[in-house]
């Protein structure tokens, strides 16, 4: 039968999705199911590994029916996921020995503390890429091998496996003949040195962590394995951790593109070709997405709190009913009448990484109203996105001359404008938003030959927005000016605090 469509797992943090792409790259069928979040204790997030594998596969084969699709005319299956979560399991029956640790868990901030008084945080930077810290997958592993009754001799038994999303995800499709992942999740652990490909025996003897349960590791895009689990033998052919996937998505083949996604958080990654950049500005260097021999890296960064600010105008500010509403608010008022929102309700990360830093309002005068505070609030999203993009710019020594944006917030096009105003850019929106499921698609779908290559998937790919900017330099500057003297009172005011102790 002829191959129609490419099937994208999108397996994220809240939700399993699946979806059907056709060869233009549209979307002809989507299923999602949202699953539990478990919290065992303050600071703890775990999901049930069974459950992220059933609506998987139930998200999966409902889309395939919903279409009546034949598993003849599915070219390739691409694997998209949330990263650093961690699961192990045994290798003879198949089942997780713990829940998925997942990423947000806060569970080894104190082995992540000792690792740093033990000079760890060199170390890791230097070879991994990462800033040492416990929302990476390393010591979610070592505390299931310290914790889990039996873990560790089943480990040292050559017994145990571990993977990331997507490997679990392998296994299964593949009833346990498939223990691999790819670059860009195999990055992820913390124990993957990115610049000789390769797990590292150093950074694992710290964790104790044996070789044997460690997954291989293979190109994004390429032959991984086969499933038979929909009715005929699909090839599994791409995989990539889920931001990544949406620089692929996106387009970002090329050294200096940049995607940046207004989710709940934000994230931004800049792809820097064959070269590693190591960071001076807190960014974490990873591998992105790529196809061909040679691997390509990228910069990264992540604003914490993003779309979570116009949730929290919404449900805690009750200044309006719905996110979209907030762009009317924006729209009533020609500036923020000097009031600046720097929304750091747990912190600041990069270029300013402070976790004293608290949320602050500043400039406000008798005459500020409803709407200049909404629109300060929208602002804030542009600017740290700005940080992150300067960053980037600095640390690279790339210009920036387009930025691909993507994720829920995306849809404001006042705040569209206003980061094209402030960061004197370019911005991309395409007509394609699932930009991590489409990542996949095209990964595998370029890993099995249904796409030639990517000039052809480019050609698929459409703008439905451009901004350019609009104001000058000189009000570009006073803006800029302002957010960084608004970010310096919300580090100010927490460090006083310290002081007081
Ligand atoms: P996630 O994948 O992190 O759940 P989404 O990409 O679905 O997030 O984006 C949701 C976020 O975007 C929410 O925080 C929401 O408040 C925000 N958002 C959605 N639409 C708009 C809008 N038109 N203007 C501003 N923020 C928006």
């Amino acid at each position: 039968m002829e191959k129609k469509y490419v099937l994208a797992m999108d397996q994220g943090t809240t939700s399993s999705r699946a979806v059907l792409f056709d060869r233009n790259g549209g979307i002809v069928s989507m299923v999602q199911k949202e699953f539990k979040q478990i919290f065992p204790e303050p600071g703890w997030v775990e999901h049930d590994p069974m459950e992220i594998w059933s609506t998987q596969m139930g998200v999966s084969m409902e889309a395939i029916q919903r279409i009546d699709a034949h598993a003849d005319e599915i070219a390739a299956i691409g694997i998209t996921n949330q990263r650093e979560t961690t699961i192990l399991w045994d290798a003879d029956t198949g089942r997780p020995v713990y829940n998925a640790i997942v990423w947000q868990c806060r569970r080894t901030a104190g082995m992540i503390e000792k690792a740093k008084a033990d000079g760890m945080a060199e170390v890791i930077k230097s070879k991994t890429g990462l800033v040492l810290d416990a929302y990476f997958s390393a010591s979610k592993i070592a505390w299931i091998l310290d914790n889990v009754k039996g873990a560790r001799e089943k480990a040292e038994a050559g017994k145990l496996r571990f993977g990331t999303v997507d490997s679990w995800l392998i296994w299964n499709l593949t009833d346990g003949k498939v223990h691999a992942t790819d670059y860009t999740n195999a990055s992820r652990t913390m124990l993957f040195d990115i610049h000789k490909l390769r797990w590292d025996r150093q950074i694992l003897d710290y964790f104790r962590i044996p070789v044997s349960i460690l997954p291989k590791v293979c190109p994004s895009s390429g032959f991984i394995g086969e499933t038979d689990k929909f009715g005929g033998n699909i090839r599994i052919s791409g995989a990539a951790g889920d931001q990544q996937a949406a620089l692929f998505g996106q387009c970002g083949f090329e050294t200096g593109d940049v995607k940046s996604t207004y989710g709940t958080g934000g994230f931004m990654l800049m792809n820097t070709g064959e070269n590693a950049v190591s960071s001076k500005r807190g960014l974490i260097t990873t591998i992105a997405a790529s196809t061909g021999g040679k691997v390509q890296y990228a910069l990264e960064g992540s604003v914490f709190v993003a779309g979570a600010a116009i949730q929290w105008l919404r449900d805690e500010m009750r200044m309006i009913r719905t996110s979209p509403q907030s762009e009317e608010y924006c729209r009533a008022v020609p500036d923020t009448a000097g009031v600046y929102i720097v929304p750091a309700f747990s912190g600041l990360g990069a270029p300013y990484w402070n976790q004293y830093a608290r949320g602050t309002v500043v400039g406000l005068t008798r005459g500020v109203s409803k709407d200049h505070f909404i629109r300060a609030a929208v602002e804030s999203l542009a600017y740290q996105t700005n940080d992150l993009a300067e960053a980037m710019k600095n640390d690279s020594g790339i210009n920036i001359n387009a930025l691909k944006v993507d994720g829920g917030a995306s849809a404001n096009n006042f705040l569209m404008q206003f980061q094209s105003d402030i960061s004197n850019m370019k911005i991309e929106r395409p007509s394609c938003v699932e930009t991590t499921a489409l990542g996949a698609a095209y990964l595998a779908g370029l890993g099995a030959g249904f796409w030639s290559d990517k000039e052809e998937i480019k050609k698929n790919s459409r703008m439905e927005r451009e901004f350019s900017p609009e104001i000058s330099e000189e009000k570009r500057k006073k803006l800029l000016s302002g957010w960084q003297r608004a970010v310096r009172c919300a580090e100010f005011w927490a460090s006083e605090e310290k002081d007081d102790e």
